[in-house]
């Protein structure tokens, strides 16, 4: 056997795994069928502006372990996501915090939203309890018993079905959980105490992890797949799980997103780096402005164009990139099948976003990359 391992994916997962391969003296290669490494982090240069290829990247975590292993490779600048909402044109912050109330009902102390939200939340639950529910059984109950009916009308159920392109009665409830909801004016995005992006971009991070490791892109492990099963002693899969299997068992369904992407000749197109679309009406998610992740100040006005990507939310199909796992029962149900399958393989290290059919954001990856056996 040429190698220890061959890793099968360029993506954060397999990078963090060959960065700590490679520390052990482990000898790698790295395949990768797309024609540049990086996975869905991978971001492209253009006009001087780090464009996110597969949709806006903010890395967050509470964990200083994965935190300080990430700043060991690259400097992460100060960057915290507060996005925006424009719903029929008036502008609402996010997540749901006291500036949001402020907007949507001119209240001005935590006790007047309180009390505005008990009410809806009553009214609501008064009601489902007539019909004998007792725990939220979809998105819109769920929603609706959390932060009230105004806030699920405006800034909720337009996004979510346009996102998942189902109804939010058909929605699991745990989908809007993730959302913070606060009664102090904070429109920072996440809870985590930790949050930015790479300074010059997650290139540098990839590029950092795979320096010195053996990588060949437009390759597919499928194509030439017993020449690849031959070549080391161990693989790591990090593509999807179902293919791995030939899809033997049935296909596993993804969300998709189309990327419009349009350059603008003027420094600031829309002062954020995200803005979401919340009505049903406008047929794309959100728009991101990809200068704003990394120019702050002065150098926003200092580059002279601008990079702004549309986001519209489609259903997975062959040949289209896999990006959101549908997590619903039925999937759920035929992803434990092929992971049964796969705990069976003596030589094969399934792990990341596609062969375990999860939606993972970036520090539970490298959290993972980081604990596994090596
Ligand atoms: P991937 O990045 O998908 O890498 C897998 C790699 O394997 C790919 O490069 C693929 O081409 C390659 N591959 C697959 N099959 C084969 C094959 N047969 N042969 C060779 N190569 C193959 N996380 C956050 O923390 N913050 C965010 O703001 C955030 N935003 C996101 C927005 C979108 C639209 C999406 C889709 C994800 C977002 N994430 C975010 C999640 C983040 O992208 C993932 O956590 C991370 O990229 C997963 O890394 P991975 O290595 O598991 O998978
Ligand atoms: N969401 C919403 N309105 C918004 C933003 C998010 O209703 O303006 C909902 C939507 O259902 C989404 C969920 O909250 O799927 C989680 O949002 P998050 O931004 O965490 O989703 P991501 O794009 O990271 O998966």
């Amino acid at each position: 056997m040429k190698y220890d391992y061959l890793i099968v994916g360029s993506g954060l997962f397999g990078s963090v795994f060959a960065y700590r391969a490679k520390q052990k003296n482990k000898k790698c290669l790295v395949i990768e069928k797309r024609n540049h490494i990086g996975g869905n982090i991978y971001c492209e240069n253009i006009e001087g502006i780090n464009v996110h290829k597969y949709g806006a990247h903010i890395f967050h975590t509470s964990n200083k372990e994965v935190w300080d292993f990430v700043n060991s490779i690259v400097e992460f600048n100060r960057y915290t996501n507060s996005p925006i909402a424009n719903y029929k044109g008036k502008l609402y912050n996010l997540p749901f915090n006291m500036n949001t109330f402020y907007q949507m009902w001119g209240v001005t102390t935590p006790q007047q939203a309180k009390e505005k939200i008990e009410g809806q939340k009553l009214l609501a639950m008064e009601a489902m309890k007539k019909e004998g529910i007792i725990e939220p059984r979809n998105l819109e109950e769920q929603a609706i018993s959390l932060i009230g009916t105004d806030i699920y009308e405006i800034l909720i159920k337009g996004y979510t079905e346009k996102q998942w392109g189902r109804k939010c009665t058909e929605l699991p409830p745990f989908i809007i959980k993730r959302l913070p909801v606060r009664f102090i004016y904070d429109n920072n995005y996440f809870n985590d105490k930790y949050q930015g992006i790479p300074i010059g971009g997650y290139n540098k991070l990839i590029n950092g992890l795979l320096n010195d490791i053996e990588v060949k892109t437009d390759v597919d492990f499928f194509k030439n797949r017993e020449y690849w099963e031959n070549i080391a002693e161990k693989i790591v899969f990090t593509g999807k799980i179902d293919e791995f299997y030939n899809y033997q068992l049935g296909k596993l369904e993804y969300r998709t997103v189309k990327f419009e992407e349009e350059i603008h000749n003027c420094s600031n197109y829309q002062g954020n780096a995200v803005i979401n679309y919340t009505e049903k009406e406008v047929p794309y998610t959100r728009i991101i402005e990809h200068k704003h992740f990394e120019m702050f100040g002065a150098e926003i006005d200092n580059c002279p164009k601008t990079v702004i990507s549309k986001e519209y939310s489609t259903e997975w199909k062959d040949g289209m990139e896999p990006y959101y796992p549908v997590n619903d029962e039925k999937n759920n149900a035929l992803y434990e099948k092929y992971k049964e399958l796969a705990q069976k393989e003596k030589n094969v290290i399934f792990g990341g976003r596609l062969a375990e059919y999860k939606y993972y954001d970036m520090a539970p990856i490298v959290e993972l990359a980081l604990n596994m056996d090596i």
